[in-house]
């Protein structure tokens, strides 16, 4: 396990205080809201948000929340304003002064309509799958099928739906496949962006990143050494390059509350 975050909250908030500013990065499931069954019932912790809050309102530190879920979806379950989000892994991105979407992903909804509607089609025998259309992705959960050869068969069927189709791709997560547009754009390139474009307005200020996905190592690789990576969980459920840990949402609250 790497070294424990709390114990560089010091040496962040020099950099900060030295820099003039900082850029936040977080990821939302497992990281600011702890995983449930359920991905539509997961929500914030209350004392994350009330210290995302405060961190906002420091006016030196920009917050950009970069997550799986849709844009609309992140929103709706944060409601914080002065902040960044990036929505379906970055594909579509909303905060001060910042507006974008992906051209090409935007090309392929009508796609993973078809798809969304091929999928229901095709795993409705099988119970306990939901797949949630985020309309530049989908996402076929199965945390609630509790056989593991039922979930072998359910990324079978999602594989050869997928197939079917072009200008897409699957990644496979716990518990979930993801169905994403094929482009060259993933968290890190997310993150990426929105730091450039911070850093022509503000200039540059040291990246920290947080979260438990793999799919967060992408934004881990594009920090340097005098940023600071974060995985989350005791211990990760994979292997990370993070440069230090939280041990869980709950942690993460309470590191985000020192930074405040
Ligand atoms: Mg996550």
């Amino acid at each position: 396990m790497p070294p424990n975050a709390l114990n560089r909250i010091e040496v962040l908030n020099a950099a900060r205080c030295e820099a003039g500013s900082l850029l936040l990065g977080l990821d939302f499931d497992g990281t600011l809201a702890p995983i449930v069954p359920r991905p539509e019932l997961v929500a914030v912790l209350p004392a994350a948000r009330a210290a995302l809050g405060a961190i906002a309102q420091r006016g030196d530190t920009h917050i950009a929340l970069v997550s799986g879920r849709s844009l609309a979806d992140l929103r709706s379950r944060v409601v914080l304003d002065g902040i960044y989000y990036a929505g379906n892994h970055g594909l579509e991105i909303d905060g001060p002064d910042v507006h974008r979407m992906h051209e090409e992903a935007d090309a392929t909804r009508a796609t993973l309509q078809r798809l969304a509607r091929e999928l229901e089609q095709a795993l409705r025998s099988i119970d306990g799958v939901i797949v949630e259309d985020k309309t530049l992705t989908l996402s076929v959960h199965f945390r609630l099928v509790e056989e593991e050869a039922e979930e072998r068969r359910v990324r079978e069927i999602v594989r050869a739906c997928a197939r079917e189709h072009s200008g897409i791709r699957l990644t496979d997560g716990k518990k979930v496949v993801e169905i994403r547009p094929d482009v060259d754009w993933h968290k890190g390139r997310a993150f990426r962006f929105l730091r450039d474009t911070l850093e022509q307005r503000f200039g540059r200020a040291p990246a920290v990143f947080i979260g438990d996905d793999r799919t967060d190592e992408d934004a881990f690789r594009v920090l340097g050494d005098t940023d600071c990576s974060i995985v989350v969980g005791d211990p990760p459920q994979h292997e990370s390059i993070a440069q230090a840990c939280l041990r869980s949402p709950d942690e993460v609250a309470q590191f985000l509350q020192r930074l405040a």
